[in-house]
């Protein structure tokens, strides 16, 4: 990876969480400001709380004098968006911190990196970067084919619409103050650290505790499921060698049902973890009233980040299922701390 310290917004979630760590595999420098919303957690940065090329700074990026501290202190090289409220059902019943966090505070982070790189030397505004994080939800639901960089956004959720309207603001940011930006758009991961409300981690956490298996609607909505240390390598890619003003899809290729995605689950369970009845887990899923403007498939198409930053993904699905699982299984300590944190026993969507 480039040189300098990274400003890591949103950290102590998940892919931020993971993206620190391999940043700090990297021998990089790392600035984390996370808010500790309920989906952030100080655990999740553990095994680099101590290290001397990290510190944690707790906050949020909506607060404009505070990142503008933070920016003049560290001078980062690089500011690496994934701070925001990130799950579609909360997003639903409460939108109004989806505006402030997504949108709000993605503008006060543009605005701040614009002041502080007109008083920049030459060197550290050529190196400069501003990396946001976003998603393949901007595209909406994709009937055919896959999403490219060019296809129209479309969002259905405030969820969506609110990170739709960020990336509107990187991208004009770039074209009006020639802010070095880039964009990508993922697709669903899944791996370490992820909080137990987004399908998978929710139904590993739930077979765990022997619970029935909720999945919205008939479960034949697709996602395409990408590993979150392939998504932190496409990052450190695009951060590295993409194009200034650019925008990059991320997404494995492998497209799936959530109920295939559960059955999988299930199957893998079976062996590694029987219900003390031993019934299957598969027999304890049960179908429930699908959300309002749920998305029945989202694809999106990686060719641009394949052919000019020769990035593919390296963990095939099944593999990276089973590691997760193993994970969840392996620390049961940490599912068991977040778990006061998602009473959310109703939800089963993979966004
Ligand atoms: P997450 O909910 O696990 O983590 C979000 C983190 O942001 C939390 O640590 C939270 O405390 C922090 N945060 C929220 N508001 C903040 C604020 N105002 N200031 C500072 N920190 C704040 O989310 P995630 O799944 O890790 O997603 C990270 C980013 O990636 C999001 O921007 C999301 O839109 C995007 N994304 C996620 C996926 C996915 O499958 N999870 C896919 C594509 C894109």
């Amino acid at each position: 990876m480039t040189e300098g310290t990274l400003l890591v917004t949103g950290g102590a979630g998940f892919i931020g969480s993971n993206f620190v760590h391999h940043a700090i595999a990297l021998d990089r420098s790392v600035i984390t400001l996370d808010a500790l919303t309920y989906a952030g957690n100080r655990a999740n940065l553990a095994p680099v709380m101590d290290d001397a090329r990290h510190t944690f700074v707790e906050g949020s990026i909506a607060d404009q004098s505070m990142v503008t501290r933070i920016i003049a202190e560290h001078r980062p090289s690089a500011i690496v968006n994934f701070a925001a409220e990130s799950h579609v059902d909360r997003s639903i019943d409460g939108p109004a911190a989806f505006i402030q966090s997504n949108i709000v505070g993605v503008f006060v982070l543009l605005e701040a990196a614009r002041n502080y790189l007109n008083t920049a030397q030459d060197s550290d505004r050529d190196a400069f970067r501003f990396l946001h994080v976003s998603t393949d939800e901007v595209y909406g639901s994709i009937e055919n084919d896959a999403a490219t960089e060019n296809s129209p956004y479309a969002p259905s959720s405030p969820y969506a619409a609110s990170k739709a309207s960020a990336d509107h603001l990187v991208r004009a940011w770039n074209h009006t103050y020639g802010l070095p930006t880039l964009i990508t758009n993922c697709s669903n991961n899944y791996g370490p650290y992820q909080f137990p409300e987004k399908l998978i981690p929710l139904m590993i956490a739930k077979a765990l505790r022997s619970k029935s298996l909720p999945i919205y609607g008939d479960g034949r909505q697709e996602r395409d499921w990408l590993h979150v240390l392939d998504h932190c390598r496409a990052l450190t890619a695009v951060l590295d060698h993409g194009r200034p003003g650019e925008t990059y899809n991320i997404a494995s290729g492998e497209t799936r049902s959530n109920r295939d995605v559960v059955e999988d689950i299930c199957r893998i369970m079976d062996r590694l973890s029987p219900r003390s009845d031993r019934s299957r887990h598969a027999a304890h899923i049960q179908s429930v009233e699908d959300r309002p403007g749920h998305d029945r498939r989202y694809a999106l198409s990686a060719a641009r980040l394949e052919a000019d930053l020769k990035w593919c993904p390296e963990m095939d699905f099944s593999r990276g299922l089973e590691e997760t699982i193993v994970w969840y299984l392996d620390n049961r300590d940490w599912v068991d701390a977040v778990q006061p944190r998602y009473a959310g026993e109703r939800l089963g969507r993979a966004d």
